[in-house]
Parts: structure tokens; C-alpha cells; sequence
């Protein structure tokens, strides 16, 4: 009865009553504190650490009634299914600060802009700029459905954590090279990124400490993550499978 009676003047105040956290969330301790991952829809994801609300990627949200307004938005690429603007519009406030590539920032105009190898600060986090494009996929011959210096991989450190994201790419000697990833978000998607053998062999080759397999559905197929996690078995990265198309499962699927 105290419990409901508590309950009854937190939402009355407008505050959230004892919300239980949604079951995808991922929470990581880090030396600043816990950092909240939750998976939105194929490569959106929603984070939030201190009393910060960050978006990567918001985009093709099946809808964005109840989330809460961006303090920080990453965009890593121009292609439909990272760059919304109907979803920034519906996310941001008049302090919302967007980081985005240039490629970006020519379309959503309040972006700092921020390109491969650069490193910028927001709040208590560091984000490092990281490239991503193809090696050898594109529509065409000679073209590539990402090219090189276009978008933003990321590197994103709060405290003592360091979580990558990989923006659509393939298995590029940027991302091999990658030290000390405590948390990695890796694309595999075909024909547009990786399949999930070669997702693999990269994430055996820079060894972060836990593998999640995200933007996996493209308008051609649904990569197998259960190979992905095969693959890793024995090698001491944790693989963690969250599901990232819990609804309207072809609606979120792009480039
Ligand atoms: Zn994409």
C-alpha cells in the first residue's frame, strides 16, 4: 500500500514509476559510472549514462512516442537507415548537439561536423572519429556502397570504457588495428557491409572484450548472427546477441 501510495506521487510529479529496464539493455560499469546501451532498430541505439541521453544512429524509428529527448546525437553516415531527419527532428531540443560527418552536415546543418582521425570531447565522453567504407562491395563495379572518408565509425570512451561502433564497413585495416575495445558493435550486413565470417576474422583480429553483432538485416537477407557467435567460440571475446528488430522487421532494413 506504500509502495502504491510512493507510486502514485511519482506520477503524479511526472516521474518514471520504478520503470523496469527494457530487456535488451546492456549495462557496462565504467569508471565514471554505469553506461546504459539499449538497442533501437538495426543500427539505432539509444545511450545513456550520468543524467545524459545520447543517440547513434536514430533512424526509421518505428516510432518515437515516450523516448526521451537527445542531450548528444552521432550520425555515422548519409544513407537513410543512419541519417533520419524526421527522427532528429522528433528527437532534439534546442540544446541537442549533433556530431556528424561532413557528408552529413550538408543535410542536417546543426551537426559539428567531425571526420575520419578527428577526436572531440562532449561531456565526460571522448569520441574518436574511425573510418568506415568498403573494400570491395558496391552497386557497380568501380563504385563502392561506402566510400572512403565519407562516414564515421566511433570510438566513444566514458571513464575507463571504451565502446566502438562500426558504421558500415568492411573488415578495414583501421578496424583491425583497433587497441583496447572494451565493448564493439559490429555491421554485418550483405551485399552492403560484412557477412558474419568476415565480421568474425575482424573481431579476432583487434580482440575486443565483447562482440555485438548489430545493423545485420539488409533489404536482401537477415545475416545468420548465430554464425558470428560460432565463429568466436573459444576465443575469449564474449558475443553478446541482442535482438534489433524487435518490430516492423523489414522497415528498418537498408544500407
Ligand atoms: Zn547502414
Amino acid at each position: 500500500m506504500k509502495l502504491l501510495k510512493i507510486a502514485a506521487i511519482f506520477f503524479l510529479m511526472g516521474l518514471p514509476v520504478f520503470a523496469e529496464p527494457a530487456p535488451e539493455a546492456q549495462v557496462f560499469q565504467t569508471s565514471a559510472g554505469p553506461v546504459k546501451i539499449t538497442p533501437m532498430i538495426h543500427a539505432s541505439t539509444l545511450i545513456q549514462a550520468g543524467d545524459k541521453v545520447i543517440y547513434v544512429d536514430p533512424a526509421r524509428l518505428p516510432s518515437t512516442a515516450g523516448l526521451a529527448p537527445a542531450d548528444f546525437i552521432l550520425i555515422s553516415d548519409i544513407h537513410g537507415d543512419h541519417m533520419d531527419p524526421a527522427a532528429l527532428a522528433a528527437l532534439s531540443k534546442d540544446s541537442t548537439v549533433i556530431y556528424a560527418p561532413p557528408a552529413v552536415q550538408t543535410t542536417v546543418t546543426k551537426a559539428v561536423t567531425i571526420a575520419n582521425g578527428e577526436t572531440k570531447k562532449w561531456d565526460k565522453w571522448t569520441i574518436e572519429a574511425i573510418p568506415m567504407y568498403n573494400i570491395t562491395r558496391g552497386p557497380e563495379p568501380g563504385k563502392f556502397y561506402h566510400d572512403k572518408g565519407r562516414g564515421n565509425g566511433y570510438i566513444l570512451t566514458y571513464g575507463d570504457k571504451r565502446f566502438y561502433f562500426s558504421g558500415d564497413t568492411e573488415a578495414i585495416p583501421e578496424m583491425l588495428a583497433l587497441k583496447n575495445i572494451d565493448v564493439a558493435f559490429i555491421c554485418m550486413n550483405l551485399p552492403n557491409t560484412m557477412s558474419p565470417e568476415e565480421a568474425a576474422d575482424a573481431v579476432k583480429a583487434f580482440r575486443p572484450k565483447i562482440a555485438i553483432p548489430y545493423h545485420y538485416r539488409s533489404s536482401k537477407q537477415n545475416s545468420d548472427v548465430a554464425i558470428f557467435q560460432k565463429a568466436l567460440e573459444g576465443t575469449g571475446i564474449e558475443v553478446r546477441l541482442l535482438d534489433w528488430y524487435p518490430q516492423a522487421p523489414q522497415t528498418a532494413a537498408g544500407k
